[in-house]
């Protein structure tokens, strides 16, 4: 029963994708002036933006654990329907903070039929109506775990229909009664079974399932089917129509990303001043367990790799009248990977044991 009803519900706003329009530009022919959706007109109250300093005004609820499911500034496109997050349409929207909004005092927007205008006539609208989670424009990026916990879904929400549902699937079970929810994505880079950090990159996002563009679906589910909640919890001045809530799941009371150190690459190479031919090559990136590969690009534009390792240091032998230049990629162990290249080296030719 839960998983028809769970299936059934989901399938039925996946259906409407609200980020599609986050990548597109205004179709050929659309009359001017005509509102397109996507301006993403401003989901929550602190902006249309999701950048990690966000302030919903409510603390954390004794319970709290929760930070982004991604790194860097992203739009929230859709956000949790308090009266009802069940995919069916009664024509209004409750927002965390008790914003209400709906088909006969907002109107609808007339390219999304369940979203609502906060103002009459204006197109300040809100996303959507039965929506059971939040949704993220996130373009085919790393998704990172909410919270530490043990995988209990990888794979098709529905294996015998890829445009099904939400499509490639991952659920954490965080060990407290609580799942996170993480849809419509193109990789999955975790398996069933597996413990994950808060933070590590569990799959890209993408648009698999019933999506009509890429975007993150993530929700927070009671265990065995107990249905949905809102980790914003409820802040409206009045009752939380949807019960099942149980507060502000936020770790530190508002939305922000996890704390761990992101990859940023130095690398820097120069030729020695009593040997030209030997170019001292360096790399690092903050965080704790990294792994390099360094590569050497030659004037030609072969690449081919020179090092795998740590962060550390080597002598590079190049050949007089050459130009090199180092390609160094990093990856850490939560799986955030970053790259650059060094300037470039020319290494003298000698004549008589001087360089000109
Ligand atoms: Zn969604």
């Amino acid at each position: 029963m839960r998983v028809l009803v769970f299936a059934v519900t989901i399938f039925l706003l996946f259906l409407f994708g609200v980020p599609a329009q986050a990548s597109q530009a205004e179709p050929p022919g659309q009359k001017a002036g005509k509102y397109s959706r996507w301006f993403y007109p401003s989901q929550m109250s602190y902006g249309p933006i999701e950048d990690g300093t966000g302030n919903i005004g409510s603390g954390p609820s004794p319970g709290a654990f929760l930070t982004l499911p991604f790194m860097g500034p992203h739009y929230i496109t859709s956000l949790f329907d308090h009266c009802y997050p069940n995919y069916t349409s009664d024509n209004r929207l409750c927002r965390y903070d008790g914003t209400t909004v709906s088909k006969s005092v907002g109107g609808i927007d007339p390219t999304f039929d369940a979203g609502f205008a906060q103002t009459p006539g204006q197109h300040d609208y809100l996303y959507y109506d039965g929506h059971d989670g939040y949704d993220y424009g996130l373009y085919y990026e790393p998704v990172a775990a909410s919270a530490g916990g043990t995988v209990m879904l990888a794979n098709w929400l529905d294996p015998n229909c890829h445009s099904c549902l939400s499509g490639q699937t991952i659920e954490i079970n965080h060990g407290n009664g609580l799942l996170t929810f993480y849809g419509h994505l193109s990789q999955i880079l975790v398996s069933k079974g597996q413990y994950v950090s808060r933070g590590q990159v569990i799959g890209i996002s993408g648009m698999t399932g019933t999506a009509t563009g890429p975007h993150l679906h993530w929700g927070v589910y009671k265990m065995n089917g107990g249905g949905p909640i809102d980790p914003y919890g409820w802040s409206g001045s009045y009752p939380d129509p949807w019960g099942k809530d149980i507060g502000d799941l936020w770790l530190t009371g508002s939305p922000r990303y996890a704390g761990i150190a992101m990859p940023s690459v130095s690398v820097a190479a120069s030729s020695q001043a009593e040997d030209p031919t030997a170019i001292d090559v360096s790399w690092s990136s903050p965080g704790g367990r990294t792994r390099f590969n360094v590569y050497v690009v030659r004037q030609d534009g072969s690449m081919t790799l020179w090092r795998s390792s740590g962060a550390g240091s080597g002598v590079f032998r190049g050949s007089p009248g050459q130009r090199y230049w180092f390609w160094a990629s990093v990856t850490t162990d939560l799986g955030w990977s970053d790259a650059r290249g060094s300037t470039v080296v020319p290494v003298p030719v000698i004549n008589h044991g001087e360089a000109q």
